[in-house]
This record gives structure tokens, C-alpha cells and sequence, in this order.
């Protein structure tokens, strides 16, 4: 926690109250827009997030009690009426505080990826804050464990009448969506380094500029090798011209599928990721950041996603396939061929394409 957070929790009730009403916000509101922000994740199925979902519940129907936070016991309750089934085991407290414990740890590290996105809404929504875990430890006698969600201060202008350039609050009706950006959770061992930024500078720069130009110096030699080979096979007259020229082509193929994708960033800005970055959905992607959009040069692995206006399914920025060649869409995972939608990620807008 940063020394300048200003918390509900250090406030007295009433400095807590003239911040609200001064700001125009509630801290019920607040809790409510977090829990709808939650629904739309892919994970929201996950226990630490059911977590957060029961965090924002208790808040909501307590927010004086929201202020000093819930203990594993109030939690687990909350759980196991959202999952609709027992969870944990409600005799048992060391057993409840164990899992609430993990599920905790887990979920701080799914916030982390969604930090970014919970911001952009928040300022699509124009309010003024930005939430954080907190938990005070519990020891000595009756002391129990509380976890709570803090509000600090994010500075952004609450006046919805007035938005700013760099996150317009568009209309969203049926025909246009808001895309808000992800991190890339579960990323696999080579495309962990992507996940936080890839800063390009110093020893990394030359590292990234190394990935591109081998492949290429290799490819070349590979040609003239084998045009060599063919030259070779004509004036001898053996027959392994065939099998020369499949090698190339299948090395050739491999080396575009690998780092292909990476040639156009500096160019296009942002590109569907490598295979090997892939899950199931290529949903992710690899964007070119830099000034003056932010401080520093860098390569993200981002996943862009908005709910689908038409069915309330989940869109993400995906291959434009060949109707769209060339250009990344939104699809919605319900109905990828109809429900489809332009994809901007510096408005983080866009428009039905049927
Ligand atoms: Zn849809």
C-alpha cells in the first residue's frame, strides 16, 4: 500500500461522507459498478473471484462494516450462497481462514491482471476512484483476519458531462461496444515475458532486435545453401532437388509461424500473438506501446474484451480471418461468424460490422 492512499477505512464516517457526496458517489455504488465489472470476466466462475463477488455483497449490505473489513467466516458464508452450495467447511475455522487465505492469494494475483481494465471502466464511468485489496491481519485475543476493498482517490475528473480525450465515454447502444484491456493471466513459460511489458531498452532492445534479424540472416543463408545444393545437383545430376526445396519450404513455414507475427508491430502497432503465446482462443494479442500514449517503449501481451451488446456474450479482439483480412475484430465467443465488431485499441471503440 502506498503511504498516500486515502482509504474509507482511515477517514472518519463523516470526512468518508463529505468525499462521497462532494464526488457524487456512494460507497454502495462503487461496490455495485465493481461486482457488474467482475461479471464479464472469464473467470468469473473462479472461487477467488466468487471471493471478490462476496466482498462487494457484504460491503454493499454493510458499508459501515465494509470500512473494518470481513473475517474468513463472513466470507465463506457469502461464497457459498453465490456458488449456491456449501464451500469450505462452516465447523471448522482454522479450515475456513486456510481457505480463505488462498483463495486471497490467488485473487491478488488475478487483480493484478485486471487492474488496467477496472481503471479504464471506472473512467469510462467517470468515477473518481480505484479500488485495492486490503487485509489486516488478525492475532492476540478475538482479533480475526479482515479483508476489505479500499477506495482511493484516482483523479479523474467525476463530471460525466465532461469526459476525458483519452477515454471518451461513448453511447453505447446496440450497435457499438467498449473494449477494456486485459493482461495475459495464464501465460505460458515464453510468453511470460510479455506479460508485464517488454521494456525495450538496454540489453533487452538488442535482445528483441536479435529475435527478428536472425531468423531472417538464417532464412538467406538457407537460400543460398540450397540454390547452391540445386546448382550442385545440375552439374552432378543427383536427384535430392525435391527434398531441398520441401526442407526450405517447411523451415521456411516455421520460422514465419514463430516470429512472422512480430515483424509488423512496429508497423501496424498491434498483432495477433505467435502460436506459441496462444491458449485455445487466439485472443491474444502483442501491442507496441510507447510515448506519448505512455512513458516508455515497450511490447505487451494484452487480451482486449467487451460484453456483446447483441447476446450479452463475451467479445474479444481476434483474427479478422478472410472477410476482414489484414485487420483484428471482435468476435463474441457465442456467435463468432455474426456478432462481430471493428476493433480500435487506441478508442477502445467499436462498431457492428453486420
Ligand atoms: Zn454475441
Amino acid at each position: 500500500m502506498s503511504d498516500n492512499a486515502v482509504h474509507f477505512s482511515d477517514v472518519g464516517a463523516a470526512e468518508q461522507e463529505a468525499m462521497g457526496v462532494e464526488k457524487g458517489f456512494e460507497s454502495t455504488e462503487l461496490f455495485v459498478f465493481l461486482e457488474e465489472c467482475t461479471s464479464s470476466w472469464k473467470e468469473s466462475a473462479n472461487l477467488n473471484v466468487q471471493l471478490l463477488c462476496a466482498l462487494c455483497q457484504l460491503s454493499i449490505d454493510d458499508p459501515q462494516k465494509a470500512k473494518i473489513g470481513f473475517t474468513s467466516q463472513e466470507l465463506v458464508k457469502a461464497i457459498s450462497t453465490i456458488r449456491g452450495r456449501p464451500w469450505s467447511d462452516a465447523s471448522d475455522k482454522a479450515q475456513m481462514s486456510d481457505d480463505i487465505r488462498q483463495q486471497w492469494n490467488k485473487l491478488q494475483k488475478t487483480w493484478e491482471s485486471k487492474g488496467e481494465g477496472i481503471g479504464q471502466q471506472l473512467s469510462d464511468a467517470a468515477i473518481p476512484f480505484l479500488p485495492r485489496l486490503a487485509k489486516t491481519e488478525g492475532g492476540g485475543s478475538g482479533n480475526l483476519t479482515r479483508h476489505r476493498i479500499e477506495w482511493v482517490s484516482s483523479g479523474v475528473t467525476p463530471s460525466a458531462d465532461e469526459p476525458t480525450p483519452a477515454a471518451p465515454v461513448i453511447n453505447v447502444g446496440a450497435a457499438t461496444i467498449r473494449y477494456v484491456c486485459e493482461d495475459i493471466q495464464d501465460a505460458n513459460l515464453f510468453a511470460s515475458a510479455f506479460t508485464r511489458g517488454y521494456f525495450l531498452k538496454g540489453w533487452r532492445k538488442y535482445l528483441y532486435i536479435a529475435v527478428l534479424a536472425v531468423p531472417l540472416l538464417f532464412a538467406w543463408l538457407m537460400l543460398v545453401h540450397v540454390l547452391f545444393g540445386i546448382t550442385w545437383a545440375y552439374i552432378v545430376g543427383t536427384k535430392d532437388i525435391l527434398t531441398s526445396l520441401l526442407s526450405l519450404g517447411v523451415m521456411y513455414w516455421a520460422l514465419w509461424a514463430s516470429v512472422g507475427p512480430l515483424y509488423p508491430l512496429g508497423v501496424d502497432k498491434i498483432v495477433i500473438a505467435p502460436w506459441w503465446m496462444q491458449s485455445t482462443e487466439e485472443d491474444r494479442l502483442l501491442e507496441r506501446r510507447g510515448p506519448s500514449r505512455y512513458p516508455e517503449k515497450s511490447i505487451k501481451a494484452v487480451r482486449y474484451v467487451a460484453p456483446c451488446p447483441l447476446c450479452g456474450g463475451r467479445v474479444s479482439a481476434t483474427k479478422g480471418r478472410l472477410e476482414f483480412f489484414g485487420r483484428i475484430v471482435g468476435r463474441c465467443e457465442e456467435a463468432p461468424v455474426e456478432h462481430v465488431f471493428s476493433f480500435d485499441h487506441v478508442t477502445r471503440n467499436g462498431k457492428c460490422l453486420r
